[in-house]
């Protein structure tokens, strides 16, 4: 079980194939890091498979993260009542033996079928993935930026105008206004004022959608003069060669000005959208992917869709159902990933006990070295 290993037919695949210089070979690659993605990771991990999970937004959780971290959910078995937060942050411990790669803030956009099986991801980043197993677990889709209606935004985007802060060392030293009055705002201008040049923060109004704590947080930073607030609306940007080097503001009055920057992060909220998955070729039903109820597979053998983003009928969009349809998945993947070997029906907690012995073994055969007489 590891990155770069292939196995069986696939491993002839990528030996032949046109394969670009930098490609990263796993066992499994997981679209979506949302609480089915996350699950999957240990159902793989499991049966010794290794995942790479990709996801455009720049944590993981998918809705119980991004929409609503703080509201409690009361149907997943032995947990009563728990936060979306939590929950994603009781998965995340839950996977860490399993070592998975996160990509996160990267959009999986093109999947190809390797000449003779196997495939090939690529995201908008141009990381390069290769698999024999894909796990769709988009969601309804992917989260992607409002973005706001600015006379030749998309002139600046990806220079100087960013939707999402995958390194806060790249703002370092820079004059960054964020726009918007949500937590994600709030959070930016928290994170990057210590080591921005200059942090400046506006908004339509002078009332916050974020949490109180966060607000009175960017309160005290504008009282300490440490942060900028103004409100208002921008209505152009001004720069050259999407550069950006000041942008117009209207008040509330109607009065402009310009507020000086080289950086403009705008966080007005996210839409879910199919995006690039629409177009892969699976066999849908309007927006879902069309499984089968028995391994979730898809209409292409080695691609599975579970969570949200599936259909069969009598499908419910629940968390429970995402995680039963994981388990199920990740025995169906086995023979696809390791084509002599059969899916590991042990119980987790055999499973554990076996790993424990296998461990203790390990050390009885290897003794610690005996320290030196002095
Ligand atoms: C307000 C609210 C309350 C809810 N309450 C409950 C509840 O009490 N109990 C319950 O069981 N369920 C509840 N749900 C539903 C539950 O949140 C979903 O069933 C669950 O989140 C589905 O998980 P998922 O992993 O399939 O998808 P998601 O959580 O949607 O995660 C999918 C992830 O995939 C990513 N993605 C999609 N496409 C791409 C791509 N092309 N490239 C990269 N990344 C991509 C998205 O960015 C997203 O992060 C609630 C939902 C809402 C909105």
């Amino acid at each position: 079980m590891a990155d770069s290993k292939l196995k069986g037919d696939f491993e002839k695949n990528a030996a032949s194939g046109d394969a670009p210089s930098s490609v990263i070979r796993t066992d499994a690659i997981i679209i979506g890091a949302g609480p089915v993605g996350l699950f999957s990771v240990l159902e793989l991990g499991m049966q010794e498979m290794k995942a790479h999970v990709v996801d455009v937004l720049d944590k993981p959780g998918g809705q119980c993260a991004e929409l609503y971290p703080e509201k409690a959910i009361f149907d997943i078995p032995a947990l009563p009542g728990v936060t979306g937060q939590e929950l994603v942050d009781k998965l995340m411990l839950q996977i860490k033996p399993y070592n998975p790669t996160f990509h996160l803030g990267e959009m999986a956009e093109k999947l190809e079928e390797l000449p003779t099986g196997g495939w090939r991801l690529t995201t908008n980043t141009g990381t390069v993935l290769e698999a024999p197993v894909v796990v769709v677990a988009a969601g309804c889709g992917a989260f992607m930026p409002k973005k706001p209606s600015i006379p030749h935004i998309d002139e600046y985007e990806g220079k100087s105008v960013f939707y999402n802060v995958r390194s806060k060392d790249a703002f370092k030293g820079k004059k960054v206004l964020i726009a918007g009055g949500g937590d994600s705002a709030l959070d930016w201008v928290r994170e990057l004022q210590p080591l921005a040049a200059e942090v400046n923060l506006i908004h339509r109004r002078d009332e916050f959608r974020g949490a109180p704590d966060s607000v009175s947080k960017m309160r005290a930073l504008v009282e300490d003069g440490k942060v900028g607030l103004h409100i208002g609306e921008i209505i152009k940007l001004n720069g050259k060669d999407g550069q950006l080097e000041s942008v117009t503001v209207k008040n509330l009055k109607g009065e402009t000005f310009n507020i000086e920057c080289d950086t403009l992060l705008p966080f007005y909220g996210l839409n879910m959208k199919l995006g690039p998955l629409a177009k892969w070729g699976l066999n849908m039903d309007k927006n879902q992917i069309e499984v089968d109820t028995e391994k979730f597979q898809t209409s292409a053998p080695g691609i599975f869709a579970i969570g949200d983003i599936n259909s069969y009928p009598g499908k419910r969009r629940i968390i429970l159902s995402g995680f039963h349809e994981a388990a199920l998945m990740a025995h169906a993947a086995v023979p696809i990933a390791f084509p002599n070997k059969k899916p590991n029906l042990m119980h987790s907690t055999t499973k554990g006990d076996a790993e424990k012995k296998a461990a203790k073994k390990d050390k009885a055969a290897k003794p610690e070295p005996k320290a030196p007489k002095i």
